[in-house]
């Protein structure tokens, strides 16, 4: 067997050897190691030493109010923001209602400015048109018209 405090083959072997976790076989075989093997077997006394000065320890006893106690103290304990706000709390009741209008101005404010308006909302510009422009555009079309009629087709003038 390899020394497992010298090498990184298994040290926690001689952890579950001091806990009694191990196999027989392999426990034995480490037995036998820990009888050649000065600094294997000194860690295995200093944690069985660290294993029955745990047992000595004796837990304290819990109160029979110990739950209803405990309960009681994280219900009155309050948040970090109920304790931040608390003291502007009577304002924010009474102003609540303008700020959550304001906030949601602000709010489609910022979307506008970021996004823009859409196309379809935009309103549409209007041009005025004078009553003389409109005269003006008709007599242009009848006398583009009679050019229509005064002009020969194509295929009857002469060539040269
Ligand atoms: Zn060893």
């Amino acid at each position: 067997m390899n020394c497992p405090s010298r090498g990184r083959e298994n040290p926690e072997l001689l952890l579950d050897y001091s806990a009694a976790k191990l196999p027989r076989q392999l426990a034995a075989e480490l037995e036998a190691h820990l009888h050649e093997c000065r600094a294997c077997s000194e860690l295995v006394a200093q944690q069985q030493a660290v294993w029955s000065a745990l047992d000595l320890l004796a837990a304290p006893e819990v109160s029979a109010t110990f739950d209803r106690e405990l309960y009681n103290r994280i219900g009155q304990q309050d948040s970090w923001w109920s304790r931040l706000i608390r003291p502007i709390r009577p304002a924010l009741v009474l102003w609540r209602g303008p700020l959550v209008a304001a906030t949601c101005l602000v709010i489609t404010a910022g979307i506008v400015l970021e996004f823009g308006v859409p196309q379809e909302h935009k309103a549409t510009s209007v041009e005025i048109v004078q009553p003389e422009q409109v005269v003006h555009a008709l007599d242009d079309i009848e006398m583009f018209e009679s050019f229509d009629h005064s002009v020969p087709p194509a295929s009857s003038i002469p060539e040269l």
